[in-house]
């Protein structure tokens, strides 16, 4: 499909914004948007573009078509619905496609207590954001089966994404007056993924003192905003437990009809609700629009539309405070009629309807300052200070597919090792099992042989092509890893019990 061009008339010139409807409930959530957005008076220059399902029932791997990264390359901006990845067709979500092809590294989620909208936590005045680093992490995708049974991912978290993502996080305590930054990692066990974004945290929040910066392992997230929610205000965290704890505190404030969010790149930016396309309510014009809503009226602060956003969001807010309006999912929480809940329609009018009204009851703070302008912060890269390194190759691992029971493989790779390295163990999922350490480790047959530097050799690239190559004669190696050391640092992790 082409993309198409409608302009709301005015003679203000329009700003230029990309809408993909998306799926599923997508294109109904999307209109009540438009139609607000336009009712407030926002001159848009819509250019309606498409992503998701039928993109990869056609064809395209990918679900996101070249008309709409031309779009957005022209636009900068998208107000998006959701996007579905039918199963069978392509291998990535579009939705993630489309936030790495355009780079919005920050996933910013503001979770708060609405007038209205009565939960358990009611009264205790939640307001928080949770900050999500966007592309890295586990979602890089790259997974490898090892063997027909085993499958494993790769988990990336680099300093430049942890950088940006963490100075994104302060940078927005500061501009919206916030005096806390929480760290959520699970640094305590993963020390070289999570462990480096924490350092990195430690290492930059004093950059910031008048804001408090705590690290807290993501397990205790979890239990203290199930416990005491309210004590937090803004969340740093990695891709996967972001993606958990976010939703996790939508629910805290209504559910995921009420969730909105930001996808901020440097000059880029993707608004979309957090919810997915819920399909066994496609066209049937009963679902909550807020989630989008509100979403736009992130973006139309990112547009500098500050007036039009705060009209738009205090007509949500009264429209929500004034009880007149209520959506099925609401009706079903709150316990009110569910077969005569107002309609998706019916929802948009009445807030259009209440546009110029102001809520009297907001219990915390009504909006958000975050314009999403992304400080352009560079990183901390300094090419002197790696010259500078002291690199050392100390060894290999490599993991090999096997039936031979460990002590037979273990004495086999011993004696592949060579002159320079010595088989240091073998190890099963993480377990050192060879030289046995007469534990009950469970085997998957598949292991990682560990050879390191013997005592006073300096181990060569050659040595370790060599060694992989007396290994395949005569086993079946999946990987093949180098062992470092920096500045005298070991590079890597060692096995339980290693
Ligand atoms: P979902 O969010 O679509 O729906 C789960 C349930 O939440 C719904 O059945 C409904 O009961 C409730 N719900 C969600 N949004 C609501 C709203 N606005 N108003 C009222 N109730 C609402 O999750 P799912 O069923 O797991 O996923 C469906 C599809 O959406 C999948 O293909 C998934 O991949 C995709 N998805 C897309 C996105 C995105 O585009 N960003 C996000 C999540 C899921």
């Amino acid at each position: 499909m082409e993309s198409r061009t409608s302009t709301s008339s005015g003679t203000q010139a329009a700003i230029p914004v990309t809408v993909i409807p998306g799926d599923g409930v997508g294109p109904e959530i999307v209109r009540s948007a438009m139609r607000i957005i336009d009712a407030a008076g926002v001159k848009i220059a819509w250019e309606e573009a498409e992503a998701g399902a039928e993109v990869f029932r056609r064809g395209d791997s990918s679900g996101v078509p070249q008309a709409t990264r031309d779009s957005i390359e022209r636009t900068r901006v998208v107000l998006k619905g959701p996007l579905e990845t039918p199963v069978g067709f392509g291998e990535k979500s579009a939705n993630v496609t489309l936030r790495k092809l355009f780079e919005t590294y920050a996933n910013v989620r503001p979770a708060r207590e609405l007038p209205g909208v009565p939960t358990r936590y009611s009264g205790e005045g939640l307001d928080m954001i949770i900050v999500r680093e966007n592309i890295e992490d586990l979602y890089a995708g790259i997974e490898h089966m090892q063997t027909p049974d085993v499958g494993q991912g790769l988990k990336v978290i680099t300093r430049k994404g942890s950088e940006k993502i963490i100075r994104y996080a302060f940078e927005l305590a500061r501009r919206e007056g916030r005096s806390k930054v929480t760290c959520a990692t699970k640094a305590n066990i993963m020390k070289l993924t999570e462990g480096l974004f924490k350092r990195v945290f430690e290492e930059m929040a004093p950059e910031y003192p008048e804001i408090t910066a705590e690290h807290l392992i993501i397990d205790n997230v979890a239990h203290q905003l199930a416990k005491n929610p309210a004590q937090f205000d803004i969340i740093v965290t990695t891709n996967l437990n972001g993606d958990i704890i976010s939703d996790l505190a939508s629910g805290l404030v209504g559910g995921l009809g009420f969730a909105s969010s930001g996808n901020y790149g440097d000059d880029i930016a993707i608004f979309e609700a957090v919810h997915g396309s819920a399909p066994k309510y496609a066209g049937k014009d009963v679902i909550n629009p807020t989630a989008l809503i509100l979403s736009s009226v992130m973006m139309l602060r990112y547009l500098g539309q500050d007036e039009a956003a705060a009209s738009v969001e205090d007509a949500v807010l009264y429209t929500l405070e004034e009880g007149r309006a209520v959506t099925q999912d609401l009706a079903r929480q709150t316990g009110g009629d569910v077969e005569h809940a107002t309609s998706t329609t019916g929802f948009t009018d009445q807030v259009i309807a209440n546009l110029g009204r102001h809520p009297s009851s907001v219990p915390v703070r009504a909006r958000t300052v975050d314009r999403g302008l992304a400080p352009r912060p560079g990183w901390s890269y300094a090419p002197e200070r790696y010259a500078a390194m002291k690199r050392e190759l100390v060894g290999v691992d490599v993991m090999i597919e096997t039936d031979l029971p460990v002590e037979q493989l273990g004495d086999d790779l011993a004696g592949l090792a060579g002159e320079k390295l010595e088989l240091s163990m073998v190890e099963s999922r993480g377990t050192k099992v060879y030289p046995s350490i007469g534990l009950a480790t469970d085997h998957v047959r598949w292991y990682r042989g560990r050879f390191v530097a013997r005592a006073g050799a300096v181990v060569t690239e050659d040595d370790l092509v060599a060694l992989l190559g007396r290994i395949a004669a005569r086993h079946r190696w999946t990987e093949f890893v180098r062992l470092q050391s920096f500045d005298g640092e070991l590079a890597f992790t060692k096995a339980q019990g290693e």
